[in-house]
């Protein structure tokens, strides 16, 4: 089982000082697998959508390749990025050209072009698959029949149990070994779960790799394991470092804790307003948000020092500049179990306390390479260590807990027969707009 980190640019200063908040002199930016003595994911995953957003990105990894470009020997996995033309009525790229992008960017996996069938576009649910299917059929003939030296991957979208299946069954009748299945990213690991058991009899004894796009779960990973999964990718336990509203920082037995905000006021355009009203001085909040930083890090290293203190002048803070004011409960959590030290990893160990600090891309993204650290250290040990069923924070979600109550055979047949004559129902729909 592989994990695959998407890529979304997430780069932090090598030297950085946290008191003052500046990058120290010959500081880079690097990757998390350029910070950790060995990477935290089996491999990168990264979307043509995402990439082509910058001119001079994608440019550059013209001239160099993938590999060079993010620095990283594993395996990268690439893909269209359907998220990015999610409203789009046909996706943006033409399989010639993917196979192409894939083979001269230097991809060692490369997904047929695929388009979402989720809840937003149900009336498109038919065409939107039929054409991921076309696209797949194409991409593999393409392929079948150039030299290419990446590993074609053909992608499956649907929306319920038959609808993968018959996804499945097809891209396996048109010869693929390898089955990307997408639009799960916000599935219940349950659903996924009796997804794959689904199309098990398909899969059966004969060594198809499936990648499950966006469902990277540690609940499900055994399971998911034990149903044919072969890798998955996820962003969550990277942004909800900082995109989530609560457990930010992921404790080694997955506790989530809440990272402690102190935003850089003097840098947002919101106070920057009451500067400008002169209610404040520029200087004034700066030395503020240093006071209040300075007690962090007090309590940091006196470790006597109670919790309420803190608390107490975050509660000013809040108040005065109108922030979120109601983690009281969690910041003493936090702050009294001190979970940062009990991280052996490097990020810990340099930022200490200012892991936990929701400030700047510097701490925020820093608390993301530490919780993907602790996703891949708990999933090691899922997948070796048997015995272990998850801790009070990860339960494990079993596949013999769902049962399954369809007769394939019958099913799939009937499944396709209704499926075609409901996509073709479509098309002349659409021919008679
Ligand atoms: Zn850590």
């Amino acid at each position: 089982m592989q994990y695959y980190i998407p890529e979304w640019d997430d780069l932090v200063s090598s030297k950085y000082d946290y008191w003052n908040d500046v990058e120290l002199p010959n500081s880079k930016k690097v990757y998390a697998h350029e910070i950790y003595p060995k990477p935290n994911y089996d491999g990168i995953l990264v979307s043509r959508m995402k990439i082509e957003e910058s001119k001079s990105k994608i440019e550059k990894i013209k001239k160099v390749g993938v590999h060079k470009f993010f620095r990283f020997e594993g395996p990268i996995f690439g893909d269209c990025g359907a998220w990015g033309y999610i409203n789009e009525k046909n996706p943006p790229f033409e399989t010639k050209d993917m196979l192409s992008y894939y083979e001269t960017l230097g991809f060692n996996i490369g997904v047929s072009i695929d388009h979402l069938c989720i809840p937003q576009v149900k009336s498109e649910w038919y065409y939107r698959q039929e054409l991921t299917l076309k696209n797949a059929e194409q991409f593999f003939n393409l392929y079948e029949n150039g030299n290419y030296s990446f590993k074609a991957v053909g992608a499956a979208q649907g929306w319920d149990l038959e609808s993968y299946r018959y996804a499945v069954q097809e891209l396996l009748d048109i010869g693929y070994d390898f089955i990307a299945l997408g639009g799960l990213a916000r599935a219940q690991t349950s659903v996924i779960i009796k997804i794959l058991k689904n199309i098990q009899d398909l899969i059966e004894g004969k060594k198809i790799k499936i990648h499950l796009f966006g469902a990277a779960r540690l609940d499900g990973l055994r399971a998911f394991n034990n149903l044919g999964v072969t890798s998955f990718d996820s962003a969550s336990p990277l942004r909800n470092a900082w995109l989530g509203s609560k457990k930010n920082y992921r404790g080694l037995d997955w506790k989530g804790y809440t990272a402690i905000r102190l935003p850089f006021l003097s840098r947002t355009k919101k106070y920057q307003q009451l500067v400008e009203k002169g209610l404040f001085s520029i200087k004034e909040l700066e030395e503020f948000e240093k006071s209040i930083y300075a007690l962090l890090r007090r309590y940091e290293i006196e470790k006597t020092r109670s919790p309420e203190e803190i608390i107490e002048a975050f509660e000013m803070l809040n108040q005065t500049f109108t922030l979120r004011d109601d983690l009281k409960e969690d910041y003493k959590e936090t702050l009294s179990e001190r979970p940062w030290e009990k991280c052996p990893c490097p990020v810990c160990k340099e930022a200490g306390m200012d892991v936990i600090i929701f400030r700047g891309n510097n701490r925020n993204r820093r608390r993301g390479f530490h919780n993907t650290f602790v996703f891949y250290q708990l999933m090691q040990k899922i997948l070796k260590d048997t015995n272990f069923e998850g801790t009070p924070y990860l339960k494990l979600v079993h596949e013999k807990d769902f049962s399954i109550p369809i007769q394939r055979q019958t099913k799939k047949i009937k499944s396709k027969i209704n499926k075609q004559t409901k996509i073709e129902n479509f098309f002349e729909q659409i021919d008679e707009e």
